[in-house]
């Protein structure tokens, strides 16, 4: 592991505060060292207080922020002397201990102090940094692992056995560093945990932080336990969409709600799922506290969910019963399935939850190989796992993640994503939760949107194959999809029937009809399995009850398609699937419509270009937003109970009325 430090990019910094905000942005860069929003850090600075009082305040990174992109703001300060009083009472509540964090930070509006904020403030040094690094944990989750870290560290760290964090933790450091500190501390290790480094500058306990772990990493190279030789992979995996959507169907019955599910299949999976000892080292915990509530349990491959959700049961009534205070019972839920077909599949109620788990999981498995290759790995009993999971401070942090959006867990796929009704579809759906796939024949779909819950997929709708590679991706990085907006389509120059170009009327009816068909034909056994049963949309057209002159290729192919869509109402109804229509009329922010056609449709009617755009009888301008509002609702429980209905968008057209 090698340090980042760069003296000149320090120098740009004014105080010890920025050192921190620099030093940790470091720490953060280290994905072997902490994950998303994992580990944490400090610095004691003396500071005078209005009345012009010297104190010295403890900044330690705070909750909502990750140290890879912290800023000064990331950091509370709390008073330090309050802490270090705190930490020699007896015994204090967790929610005393938040309550204590909370109202003894100087300025308003900081963010809460981390959990940890007590051990770093009695460890007399300056600068503090924690972090789960993979190669300690590997050493610590060991049967050996306490006499390893003896001879990888001697002298030069404290040993702390595990307990969970929180008051216990930082009372139990403060005792045994106190108790076992020698002149060559550097750092302390706290067993099937983590490691924290000290120092008097930001870079001394930046740069131990990166020693300490370094010793780890070369010690499980000599013993030949950290290079881990991984098999050649397959060039293809087979089509998963249809197992993977039926995997998210059952998953997401035992957790209550629809979740999202992540797929992936990397030669360190393949490893991990051909390992002599698979079904054994993967029923195992964690690695770390830290991610206990977001991996949760693993099932072994092949074995059925709801025998795991049963066994859940059981678990959690026995840890129940002889709790004083009994707990609400987490969603049930595994959120890591590993399966020899699909690989590894992690779940979450977000695409940023699922993707967190897999990244998370990812440390795991190399974590738990290295173990192997080492000795065996061996995590922390189940009593201790169930604790951290339910945790008063995890309980408060599930309550506060507040209410779920409209559409969480749920993924749409919108045709014609790049531009006009598509795009804004795209924003309505992400903007209520959705996991959203967007297709187009415009590249600038694949970049649209640069986020976990978004993917982008180039392809013409009117290939069969372009729409099953949409599916797959789609499906392999949302596990399937629930709602499905036809918006694709175009509008030909107008055309007398006399003077009819048939290779325009083919190409109209293939985009804006067939291409449908075929799209429909794919997702019907995927929308069949959606949790919350499967919605379709369709952008329909004012021209369906009111054609104009010179449209008869787009008209007729809008007309077909409102008759496709009520079959389909009838033949789907039975699968809970419904099909609802938007007949939109004048979106002028669309595609479609460029100035030549404006022009024209207007001197079609007769008209000025400025009467044609203010025709409707509300005199209002309809924009893309306006539809794909009203789109989104449609997905939505307003509209549970509704199928082929029609429902113009068009401020109101005198020739429909
Ligand atoms: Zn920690």
């Amino acid at each position: 592991m090698q340090s980042l430090w760069n003296e000149s990019d320090v120098a740009q910094c004014r105080d010890e505060l920025d050192r921190r905000v620099y030093s940790s942005r470091l720490l953060g860069q280290h994905p072997d060292l902490v994950l998303h929003g994992g580990g944490n850090t400090s610095v004691k600075i003396k500071e005078k207080n209005l009345l012009g009082e010297e104190r010295t305040l403890l900044y330690v990174k705070g909750s909502g922020s990750d140290l890879i992109d912290i800023t000064r703001a990331g950091f509370a300060p709390v008073q330090l002397d309050h802490l270090v009083k705190l930490a020699r009472l007896p015994k204090l509540s967790d929610p005393q201990m938040v309550n204590e964090l909370k109202t003894h930070v100087t300025v308003s509006g900081a963010p809460t102090p981390s959990v940890e904020a007590i051990l770093h403030a009695i460890l007399p040094y300056t600068y503090v940094d924690h972090s789960h690094a993979d190669a300690v944990i590997t050493l610590t989750n060991t049967p050996g692992g306490l006499q390893r870290v003896k001879e990888v560290y001697g002298d030069n760290v404290v040993i702390i056995p595990y307990v969970m964090p929180g008051f216990d933790l930082a009372r139990l450091c403060a005792q045994l560093f106190f108790e076992q500190r020698q002149p060559a501390t550097q750092g302390m290790i706290l067993m099937n945990h983590g490691i924290f480094s000290f120092g008097e500058t930001a870079r001394e306990s930046y740069e131990r932080m990166i020693e300490l772990v370094s010793r780890a990493e070369n010690y499980l190279q000599k013993q030949k336990a950290w290079q881990i030789s991984l098999p050649a992979m397959a060039q293809s995996l087979p089509a998963l969409r249809l197992p993977l959507t039926q995997l998210r169907q059952r998953l997401s019955q035992v957790a209550g709600m629809p979740m999202i599910l992540r797929q992936a299949y990397t030669p360190l999976i393949e490893k991990y799922l051909q390992h002599p000892q698979f079904p054994s080292i993967s029923q195992q915990g964690p690695a770390t506290p830290d991610h206990v509530i977001r991996t949760k349990r693993v099932p072994m491959a092949g074995q059925n969910i709801d025998a795991f959700n049963t066994d859940y049961q059981k678990y959690f009534n026995e840890h129940n019963a002889t709790a004083r205070e009994p707990k609400t019972m987490l969603d049930p839920a595994p959120r890591v399935i590993l399966d020899p077909q699909l690989g590894l599949c992690t779940l979450g109620k977000s695409s940023q939850d699922a993707q967190v788990v897999q990244e998370i999981y990812s440390h795991t498995m190399e974590i738990i190989l290295r173990a192997t290759q080492l000795e065996k790995y061996q995590a922390l009993p189940a009593k201790d796992i169930f604790d951290v999971e339910y945790w008063d401070l995890e309980q408060a942090k599930l309550r506060a993640a507040g209410k779920p959006k409209l559409f969480s867990g749920e993924v749409a796929l919108v045709t014609g994503a790049a531009s006009g009704i598509g795009k804004a579809c795209v924003a309505a759906l992400l903007a209520r939760g959705a996991s959203v796939i967007g297709m187009d024949l415009n590249v600038d779909i694949e970049t649209c949107y640069q986020r976990t819950d978004y993917c982008g997929v180039r392809g013409d709708v009117t290939v069969r194959e372009d729409i099953q590679r949409a599916l797959e991706s789609g499906v392999r990085q949302f596990g399937g999809v629930d709602m499905l907006i036809l918006n694709a389509g175009i509008f030909p120059a107008a055309q007398s029937i006399a003077a009819m170009d048939m290779n325009v009327w083919q190409k109209t009816l293939d985009i804006n009809l067939s291409a449908n068909l075929l799209l429909l034909q794919e997702i019907y056994p995927l929308l069949k399995l959606a949790p919350r049963h499967g919605r379709v949309v369709v952008i329909g057209s004012k021209n369906v009850a009111a054609p104009g002159p010179g449209a008869s290729a787009y008209s007729a192919s809008k007309a077909a398609l409102n008759q496709l869509l009520r079959v389909t109402a009838l033949e789907w109804g039975k699968d809970n699937i419904r099909i609802n229509t938007v007949h939109p009329d004048a979106v002028f922010d669309t595609a479609i419509w460029s100035d030549e056609i404006i022009q024209a449709r207007a001197q079609a009617y007769g008209m000025t270009v400025e009467q044609y755009k203010q025709r409707n009888v509300m005199g209002v301008d309809i924009t893309s937003h306006d539809v794909a509002e009203l789109v989104a609702e449609m997905c939505g429980p307003l509209f549970a109970k509704t199928t082929a209905a029609q429902i113009p968008i068009d401020g109101g057209d005198a020739r429909v009325i």
